[in-house]
């Protein structure tokens, strides 16, 4: 369970969105099995889409974030709703580059040219979507232009994964800052400059956590905020308005999986039947496989018919 800490500015020029990832990221890298580029893009992902789902107006809104490109990793995508439930998976967990003239996980280069897909779920007759060409497929970048283009939203994303010498996830966490609709124009110019100058989020996570031995998530959040904002001059200063959660979570069960074999069609399950006489799906979430025998398989040919 990762906590959110939801901020306001005196000024009501921005609101902000902050949270620290760290076992929320492990977890996944635990059940994909990831290599440390594969975790670095995943876990910016799943850190993006688990406070995008925050940001939705209602619990049972979901959406989900597909990262497609012409690189090895191919594909990352994630889903969150408005609880706070985040799950996601990497095409290529075994994705691996050499490291960037920088010196960092060269999450850019491993999805290539494409494009970021977000589609969102508000209950409406229609899912909501928006497409965008990557930017840099940095992921944070990316989401950064999302919000721009597509939902007419200045917004400034922070994301950041810090992979340790074993592997593990040492720090994961990220932010995001909404300018709201009466913003006073030098909140916009003091938050450019704040940024231009700001440590990787990681950075700062290790600082307040180093320091903060023993303090709740919470603490470390203020603690956080405090770090990154306390940068701001006085009237743009940050106030706390809430706190939510994000936790991974995999909602998958066989009922779900048996609605997937649903749509694979009458022929094609006719041929699985007869030829293997039984089936097993896996969930591309969670890995967590699924068997359906030879009874099971004609009830839902049945139910097709
Ligand atoms: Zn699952």
């Amino acid at each position: 369970m990762s906590k959110v800490w939801i901020g306001i500015d005196k000024s009501r020029s921005y609101r902000v969105y902050l949270t620290i990832t760290t076992d929320m990221v492990e977890e996944a890298r635990k059940i994909h099995m990831t290599t440390p580029l594969a975790t670095a893009g995943l876990g910016r992902v799943l850190t993006g889409a688990g406070l995008m789902g925050i940001m939705l107006k209602n619990e049972s809104d979901r959406l989900t974030v597909q990262f497609k490109g012409d690189g090895p990793a191919k594909q990352i995508l994630a889903t969150a709703d408005g609880k706070g439930n985040v799950k996601g998976y990497i095409a290529n967990p075994d994705v691996d580059l050499p490291l960037t003239d920088k010196g960092k996980l060269d999450v850019g280069g491993s999805l290539g040219i494409g494009d970021l897909t977000v589609i969102k779920d508000l209950g409406l007759k229609e899912p909501y979507m928006g497409t965008i060409a990557l930017v840099s497929g940095e992921i944070a970048e990316d989401l950064t232009a999302y919000f721009f283009i597509s939902e007419q939203q200045n917004t400034s994303v922070a994301l950041g994964v810090k992979i340790e010498r074993d592997y593990h996830v040492g720090a994961a966490g990220g932010m995001i800052i909404q300018m709201l609709p009466d913003a006073k124009e030098a909140s916009v110019d003091a938050l450019e400059a704040m940024l231009a100058d700001l440590p990787p989020i990681t950075t700062l996570i290790d600082q307040v956590t180093g320091s903060g031995a023993g303090k709740s998530q919470s603490g470390l959040l203020r603690d956080l905020a405090e770090a990154v904002f306390g940068r701001m001059p006085e009237e743009y200063q940050l106030e706390g308005l809430d706190e939510r959660e994000i936790r991974w979570n995999c909602d998958c069960s066989e009922k779900r999986l048996s609605q997937a074999l649903m749509t694979i069609g009458k022929k094609d399950l006719t041929e699985i039947i007869e030829e293997d006489g039984q089936a097993e799906l896996q969930c591309q979430f969670c890995l967590k496989k699924y068997h359906f025998d030879k009874e099971r398989l004609e009830k839902i040919l049945e139910d097709i018919s």
